[in-house]
């Protein structure tokens, strides 16, 4: 979203850099700068929205167009083995970035 006071939207905007993975006209994904596991990944709609909830029909396009790219993304970046998907919602799963994004965890065996 042009001019959105989104780290994300910064990100998605060029505004901020990131190691960048995969990007397409509907989703960017990026190397999480404080990775949880040896692969960890966000990939993110281009559309500004925080939360599930408050997805409109293009917001939830892109998800279900996230969650096609997802697999193949994943396997390309050293996640053949597994992965596990993160989507925190709101302050008590402790989101910090209120831009929806979709953790992508991996390249390593995960505690639960
Ligand atoms: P959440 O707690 O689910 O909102 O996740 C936000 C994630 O964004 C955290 O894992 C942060 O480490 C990550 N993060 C914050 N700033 C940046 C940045 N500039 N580039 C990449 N990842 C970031």
């Amino acid at each position: 979203m042009l001019n959105c006071d989104c780290l994300f939207c910064k990100i998605i905007e060029g505004k901020i850099p990131s190691s960048k993975v995969y990007e397409d006209e509907n989703m960017l994904v990026f190397r999480d700068i404080a990775p949880k596991a040896k692969v960890h990944l966000l990939a993110v709609p281009k559309t500004h929205f925080a939360l599930l909830s408050q997805a409109d029909g293009e917001g939830q396009a892109m998800l279900a167009h996230i969650f096609k790219k997802i697999p193949q993304i994943a396997a390309d970046n050293g996640c053949e083995n597994g992965y596990r998907l993160v989507v925190n919602q709101g302050e008590n799963a402790g989101q910090t970035v209120m831009h929806l994004h979709v953790h992508i965890l991996g390249g390593q065996p995960l505690e639960w």
